[in-house]
């Protein structure tokens, strides 16, 4: 895990200036021209700190210009929709509920998809979690061994009690159908603290009772990015996935057969990109220079003659 501190202001990249230290993918117009939905991650890709990129508004208003849609997605299960939509809002960017999918969303999608007869279930999540599995019509068990659940859903649990962790241990023991909505085992902070993800609950439950889920949504897993292209009914070399991580963004964009597009403006660098068993199609300093090779592939397309 790489954690650097602060970068001087001199050494952020900006958007004209910085320029990758290994030779840049490149990809060819033809390839860009076919993109019709860019799903974009959003820690270090269009904000950092609750604050937005000065790219982000301008950029996003070329997707539009363009006839490019858009989705923002993340591991991150603990808010719902409407709660990341307002997150969103107070930072100046409006967005719609169906711009926006989170790891619960995909767990959601992934159980309607393969388990439809799984209705009632036993969760380990925030408030504003079960709320968005409520609003999908699904039904919560009580913490009680009389109280069967269809499934275990295990996510980012910041209001976990032991007594509902031992009961999720107990139903996991039993066979139940069991998922976990993201892989992260922390979640990244400027606290003094370590935030205990998803990922790490599932290992204490391994350990507990010799299961790990039966699938794990979130990034890498490429049921994120399928569930996006599922409903606007897109194949995936019309997607690119925008994001700054190589290892989960980069990663989900090449097992979901779409565009992965690494940014500079959060976690990987260019070497990172340069050194991954599975590079980025494209490296690029911010979101502007996509939006300025989208743009040159649709006026290419344009100029030339039939
Ligand atoms: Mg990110």
């Amino acid at each position: 895990m790489t954690s650097l501190p602060s970068q001087p202001p001199s050494s952020a990249p900006a958007h004209s200036a910085a320029t990758p230290a290994a030779p840049a993918p490149t990809v060819d117009a033809a390839r860009l021209r076919a993109i019709a939905h860019v799903a974009l991650d959003m820690d270090g890709t269009i904000y950092k700190g609750g604050t937005l990129f000065d790219c982000t508004l301008p950029f996003l208003q070329r997707l539009r210009t363009l006839g490019i849609g858009y989705t923002f997605l993340t591991n991150n299960p603990s808010k719902s929709t409407a709660d990341y939509l307002a997150h969103l809002r107070k930072m100046g960017l409006s967005a719609s509920a169906d711009q926006l999918y989170t790891s619960a969303q995909a767990t959601i999608d992934h159980l309607r998809a393969a388990h439809p007869t799984a209705r009632r279930l036993f969760v380990l999540g925030t408030p504003s979690m079960l709320s968005q599995f409520r609003d999908a019509g699904f039904e919560f068990t009580v913490d009680s061994a009389d109280d069967e659940p269809d499934a275990v859903v295990v996510g980012f649990d910041t209001t976990l009690t032991y007594a509902r962790l031992c009961r999720a241990a107990w139903w996991i023991s039993r066979g139940k159908l069991y998922l976990a909505t993201n892989p992260d085992r922390v979640c990244p902070t400027d606290q003094p603290t370590v935030l205990v993800d998803c990922g790490a609950l599932c290992a204490l439950l391994q350990t507990a009772t010799g299961r790990a889920p039966d699938i794990t949504l979130g990034k890498p897993d490429p049921t994120m990015l399928s569930g996006i292209l599922a409903h606007h009914r897109l194949q995936p070399h019309q997607c690119a996935m925008v994001g700054d991580r190589v290892y989960t963004d980069i990663m989900m964009a090449h097992r979901a057969g779409a565009l992965g597009v690494l940014v500079l403006t959060g976690e990987a660098t260019a070497q990172d990109a340069a050194v991954a068993p599975q590079p980025p199609h494209l490296v690029l300093p911010s979101l502007a220079e996509f939006g300025d090779l989208l743009a040159a592939a649709q006026s290419s397309a344009a100029a030339s003659p039939r």
